[in-house]
């Protein structure tokens, strides 16, 4: 039995009514909810349009489309991220160029991203976007990817699904949210995500061409003016309900109460974890705001992943949910098959792969649940150090 689960949405009971207040009308998709839900997200995050979709993987599947990204065509991105941010361009036969992380903050490498982007241009490869993923919430090196964009002529493609809320400094001194610096950017409602719909993403955009298109695209390619079986494009049917959008409309009202609760169980696994030197705690920028999705912790380089499986199955035997966010994508078994990846091929993504250890984490985790974690966390490192891990049993 779970004691402590590894995420918990946070739904009040203003929410569930407003969800029953649209199952009591006739319009369960394409009404009021959804373009007030739209204008609201594209009003928080700083763009001028939102195009809600039935998840984020729909969503980056859109952006890669409406930026006309297509077959052969090269897009560079990280192999240490959730599956959908590497899918979303296999959907169009575009070919993800994986470029390794930066050991600290866990997002793409801009040294290593400068030598692919000159590596596949001697290659003579059709370059055409970057995709950087905000992992855990943590904004990219987004001046230096941005630089690197406009020097090559290459579309940004924000996948922000874990970073609603989150803000860098820019380099003329404003704070600016993520999702507001690539041509598209994309959020997902997943119920692990800072705030949910059960299911669903937003795409957001200042670009006209591509809000147009992206609405057509998630509603079977219909046009604006046409009629319900008017069908411009081969589109899809990636629509969010009203039942979700009511939900979501109603979790961003108080989007900014629900970070604040996050950033302060954040705090408290921070403090209450310092003093423990098997581990590496998520690491602080000066110039940027985490918005918390997940609290993820780092065994040091002299542990192995035998010892952090081993933690992970103490843990669980405890009731506390866990995970090794991520396993890289290039070693999942598809993309090893297709592609021939192979162990060795990125080394900082495998090294923290290996090593990571994503602990219970949302809005009303307890300080007496953090301890108990805290305190099993501490039982699983003993016994490693009294020998009683698996790599000498
Ligand atoms: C959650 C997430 C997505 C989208 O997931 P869906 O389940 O399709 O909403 C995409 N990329 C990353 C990095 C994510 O964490």
């Amino acid at each position: 039995m779970q004691k402590i689960p590894l995420s918990n949405p946070d739904i009040t009971d203003i929410e569930k009514q407003k969800v029953l207040d649209v199952l009591n009308t006739p319009n369960l998709s394409l009404g009021p909810e959804l373009p007030e839900f739209e204008k609201a997200f594209a009003s928080y995050v700083g763009t001028k349009y939102a195009v809600a979709v039935n998840s984020g993987t729909s969503g980056l599947h859109l952006c890669v489309k409406s930026l006309g990204i297509k077959d052969g065509d090269c897009v560079f991105t990280t192999p240490f991220s959730f599956i959908a941010s590497a899918n979303c361009l296999l959907f169009e036969r575009a070919i993800p160029i994986f470029v390794d992380i930066d050991e600290k903050i866990f997002n793409i490498d801009v040294d290593k991203l400068e030598s692919a982007i000159l590596k596949a241009k001697n290659e003579g490869k059709r370059i055409k976007a970057i995709l950087p993923v905000h992992v855990f919430g943590r904004p990219c090196a987004i001046d230096a990817i941005k630089n690197l964009a406009d020097e090559f002529k290459l579309s940004i493609i924000e996948d922000a699904c874990e970073a609603i809320g989150a803000e860098y400094l820019s380099s003329n001194g404003n704070w600016k949210k993520t999702g507001t610096f690539g041509k598209a950017a994309v959020f997902a409602f997943y119920p692990n995500k800072q705030m949910t719909t059960g299911e669903g993403g937003m795409i957001v955009t200042d670009d006209e061409n591509i809000y147009k298109l992206c609405r057509s695209l998630r509603n079977q390619g219909r046009g604006d003016g046409g009629g319900w079986l008017q069908h411009e494009r081969l589109g899809y049917n990636y629509r969010l309900s009203n039942i979700n959008c009511a939900l979501g409309l109603a979790q961003l009202q108080r989007i900014e109460e629900m970070l604040d609760k996050r950033t302060k169980v954040a705090e408290l696994y921070n403090e209450k974890l310092k003093k423990i030197n098997e581990i590496i705690l998520p690491q602080k920028e000066d110039n940027k705001k985490i918005s918390w999705f997940v609290y993820v912790i780092r065994l040091t380089d002299s542990y192995s992943q035998k010892d952090r499986d081993f933690i992970l199955d103490e843990l669980r035997k405890e009731g506390i949910g866990c995970s090794n966010y991520f396993t890289p994508i290039h070693l999942q078994p598809f993309y090893q098959n297709t592609f021939s990846y192979k162990y060795g091929d990125f080394p900082i993504t495998e090294k923290i792969s290996e090593r990571t250890i994503a602990l219970p984490f949302y809005n009303n985790l307890s300080e007496s649940q953090i301890d108990v974690v805290v305190q099993a966390l501490r039982n699983a490192l003993n016994k490693i150090q009294s020998g009683q891990d698996p790599t000498t049993r």
